[in-house]
């Protein structure tokens, strides 16, 4: 499998938000968010080929219990579903984190297993590679992930949520593109529009340390 990077840290984001995960984030991606911060993920992208086993070894030897599975695009790179099974056999928590434009159903009953699905707006300019189908998969252990550059992002957000009843069924978090919208305006939104069951996320691995600092 092509790795471009794996680290102990505390998780940046997600319902396990400052837990220490384990990180492996792989190579490529199907999407070009012009926002993206993972870039080097997929342009002349510097990877090591490890074996699934050599994955496993690594995960064991920082001995915590999150595991998140990361990219680029983590669902696009081949033995994915045989690490997943391996480690959901070894008890671990696998976070999913995926961008949206990938059909998660063969992941989905997979003890351990829970998403965080990338929702792109209109801001993305990758709106169209969204595969909403996804949402009737989620549960209270899942999280949809609103990345907002602006407030189109946010109004796009709120329509969606409420289409799908995602502050139902699962976990909707706005989480502000860094550095490109004020943060009190997302929460003045939020107030605005009655977004209950609905969390501002900040990603505070980019709070603790240099925003584009890797390997954290
Ligand atoms: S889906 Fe994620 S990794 Fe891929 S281009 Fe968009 S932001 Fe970057």
């Amino acid at each position: 499998m092509k790795v471009i990077e794996k680290f102990l840290s505390i998780n940046g984001e997600g319902l396990k938000s400052g837990e220490l995960a384990v990180f492996i984030r792989f190579m490529g991606c199907n999407l070009r968010c012009p926002y993206c911060d993972t870039k080097y993920s997929y342009i002349n992208p510097k990877y090591e080929e490890l074996s699934i086993d050599e994955i496993v070894e690594y995960i064991k030897s920082c001995n915590v219990f999150n595991v998140t599975l990361t990219g680029g695009e983590p669902l696009l790179q081949d033995g994915i579903y045989d690490l997943i099974i391996k480690l959901s056999n070894l008890g671990y928590r696998i976070e999913l984190e995926t961008n949206g434009a990938i059909d998660i159903k063969k992941y989905v009953g997979i003890k351990g297993v829970v998403f965080t699905l990338d929702y792109k707006g209109p801001s993305s300019l990758m709106e169209d590679k969204m595969i909403l189908d996804n949402y009737k998969y989620l549960g209270k252990n899942d999280v949809v992930k609103f990345v907002c550059g602006d407030i189109n992002d946010l109004n796009r957000a709120k329509e969606i949520i409420l289409k799908y009843h995602l502050n139902e069924i699962t976990n909707p978090f706005l989480s502000p593109m860094y550095g490109e919208i004020s943060l009190p305006l997302m929460v003045d939104f939020m107030k605005d529009n009655n977004l209950c069951n609905t969390r501002l996320q900040i990603q505070i691995h980019k709070i603790i340390w240099d925003k584009d600092k890797r390997g954290v």
